[in-house]
């Protein structure tokens, strides 16, 4: 792995394509462990969290459904603290055990701000789970119940994360070189 350019800037390599599916599978049977028998509904947040999603889904040895919710929409290398509702939720949330799949939690504003759109449909539980989180710039108070990598408070993308639109078709996941 080298560095590689995205528009005007520089990314070294952080988390290799294979730690990468090696965490998805094993967060996977966590995950299928917990939900056993439960018939689970996973929301996945477009657009960063299709390539997770979808290897995470696929490594799921129970039965689940899974749909997709478009959110947000990231701009820049700084969390822009817009929300923007782009692709509704059509799926009946009362009763069901629900796990939301991001891709990555940063401040926690995103979560913080959809999770009671969530809450108001009265599932029988709702968690989350994130491939990273950045401990360090959270600033609103959202618990990830699974976690892939923690990771320091850079600027990331590949595996899905994008830098203004372009870096998402990459298996491993870059950082930021300042
Ligand atoms: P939060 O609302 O938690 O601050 O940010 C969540 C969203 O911001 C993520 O779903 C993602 O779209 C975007 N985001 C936060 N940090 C990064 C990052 O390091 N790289 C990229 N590409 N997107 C990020």
């Amino acid at each position: 792995m080298s560095t590689i350019r995205v528009h005007d800037k520089f990314f070294e390599p952080f988390l290799s394509a294979s730690s990468i599916i090696e965490k998805v599978k094993s967060l996977a049977d966590q995950v299928s462990k917990d939900y056993a028998g439960k018939k689970p509904l996973f929301i996945a947040i477009l657009n960063g969290a299709f390539m997770f999603a979808s290897d995470l889904f696929k490594n799921f040895s129970i039965e689940a459904e899974i749909c997709f919710i478009k959110l947000a929409s990231y701009k820049g290398t700084k969390s822009s603290g817009r929300v923007i509702t782009a692709i509704g939720l059509d799926m009946d949330l009362f009763g069901r055990h629900v796990v939301i799949i991001e891709d990555i939690v940063d401040t926690g504003k995103t979560l913080n701000e959809f999770l009671p759109q969530l809450v108001h449909q009265q599932p029988e539980s709702l968690k989350i789970v994130s491939l990273l989180y950045k401990p360090e710039a959270m600033v609103y108070p959202i618990t990830v119940d699974y976690i892939g990598f923690t990771i320091p408070n850079k600027f990331v993308i590949g595996y899905g994360l994008d830098y203004n639109g372009l870096g998402r078709n990459n298996a491993a996941i870059y950082k930021l070189v300042e």
